[in-house]
């Protein structure tokens, strides 16, 4: 018995490949080798994106009398669709605007973050063979997700222009160039991808640019997934046009939106996706066959976040007016710093990242010829082991091919307090120094 037992054990032991072959290639991540970094050597953290400073008081009140009231239902499940509180106030806030009625029960639908709603996106209309235009640079996630999906990316860069002699590079110098934009489509293409306000870039795309798109997508029939999770942060007066309000657009978008960024809370994990219910009922089946739903008391305090901001619609005291106008300023100080030392920031015109230069800092870190990693991916880790401060490469937003194109640019995040940043002031200002001096 005991032989047979030990021979059991023996065979219990796996020895063939148990890797599915969807994961083929998509093992390495970024986020994992840069947020270990951070974590390790980092005394200012401006890499990965998330607020250093809390979420407003009515948000985390609201989340407080979610768990501590007398209402103990919020404990259990909800609706799996989304709470119905959130998609009614959803419904209401987005039909205001999209200038539509919206079905809070078929046209919204709550999920796990945004991220989430992306996965169910390309899972639920990306077919083996499909291909799905994302457009560069792209929050890095989009590609592995079409593949996983059995899709094929198809990328097309965002191209810069040169700005006029002496000012600052804008976001709004990245563009597409139309031609080869419409290149990109084909039979085969299933969607378009679109980021705006964009991260990394911080690009709002102008009316004309989502026409462009629209009229592409129109044309050829296809879907837009429009990830707009940072819709309410756009800045100089600048408008965050919704490719869905254009012309033929509502019936093949699907909104992708997060509480995360909306709230300053991302570790809560609130998202949702808006568009018509022949899109979103698919998303719904991706839902109920996997998550079945999302933390009920976080989807209770975010719908009392959006009732509060409905109430306060673009008064001053809105917090998405007010947040707005915060990151703003703390953008024009990151501008400032950067700009000082001459790392030359690419202005954003919306989100919490910014874009610099890093050509001129190329001394302090030597180029390896012929080496496999893009050069902004080493420098970024040299400066976060040698100056402590954490910022990402931009070739991460870039699919393989291209990487090597835009590698000397970092990004950095400055959703941070005042403090945070003048910190990284003060590691800029002292490191332009130590390069001056003989
Ligand atoms: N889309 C973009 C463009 C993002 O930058 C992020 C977060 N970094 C997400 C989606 C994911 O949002 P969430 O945290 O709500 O899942």
């Amino acid at each position: 018995l005991q032989t047979h037992s030990l021979s059991l054990s023996l065979q219990a032991k796996m020895s063939r490949p148990v890797q599915a072959q969807r994961l083929a290639g998509i093992d390495k991540n970024i986020w994992v080798e840069f947020v270990k970094l951070a974590a390790t050597y980092s005394t200012v953290n401006l890499g990965q994106g998330f607020p250093d400073f809390p979420p407003p008081d009515f948000l985390k009140e609201a989340f407080v009398r979610a768990l501590s009231g007398e209402d103990h239902m919020l404990h259990q499940y909800t609706r799996a669709f989304g709470h119905p509180p959130l998609v009614k106030i959803l419904a209401q806030f987005f039909g205001k605007l999209l200038g539509r009625d919206l079905d809070p029960m078929t046209d919204v639908m709550v999920t796990v973050g945004a991220y989430q709603a992306l996965f169910y996106c390309f899972q639920a209309f990306v077919d083996e063979g499909d291909e799905v235009i994302i457009i560069e640079p792209f929050f890095d996630c989009y590609e592995p997700m079409v593949k996983m999906a059995g899709g094929t990316p198809v990328f097309v860069p965002l191209r810069p222009k040169a700005p006029k002699d002496g000012k600052l590079m804008s976001s709004a110098d990245w563009q597409l160039d139309p031609a080869e934009l419409a290149s990109k489509f084909s039979k085969r293409t299933k969607a378009i991808v679109l980021n705006s306000p964009n991260n990394p870039l911080g690009k709002v795309f102008s009316r004309g640019e989502l026409e462009l798109i629209a009229d592409l997508c129109v044309k050829h029939d296809i879907l837009c997934i429009s990830d707009e999770v940072y819709e309410w942060l756009v800045y100089d007066g600048k408008e965050h046009v919704r490719i869905a309000s254009l012309q033929g657009m509502w019936d093949r978008t699907v909104i992708i939106g997060s509480a995360g960024k909306t709230f300053s809370a991302t570790g809560w994990k609130v998202g949702w996706t808006v568009g018509p219910n022949r899109l979103l009922q698919h998303l719904r089946t991706m839902h109920q066959n996997s998550v079945y739903h999302c933390a009920t008391a976080a989807q209770e305090a975010v719908a009392q976040g959006f009732q509060r901001e409905l109430e306060h619609y673009r008064k001053p005291d809105s917090y998405f007016v007010q947040l707005a106008k915060e990151l703003q300023q703390k953008r024009d100080w990151l501008v400032q710093s950067l700009d000082a030392v001459g790392m030359k920031p690419i202005v954003p015109e919306g989100t919490y990242f910014l874009v610099a230069d890093i050509s001129e800092f190329k001394s302090d870190v030597p180029d390896v010829p012929d080496s496999d990693e893009p050069y902004d991916s080493r420098f970024a880790k040299w400066m976060v082991k040698n100056k402590g401060l954490a910022a990402i490469p931009l070739s991460a937003f870039y699919c393989a091919s291209h990487k090597n194109n835009y590698n000397h640019f970092i990004r950095f995040c400055f959703a941070k307090e005042e403090a945070t940043l003048r910190a990284a002031n003060d590691i800029l200002q002292k490191w332009k120094r130590e390069k001056t001096s003989p």
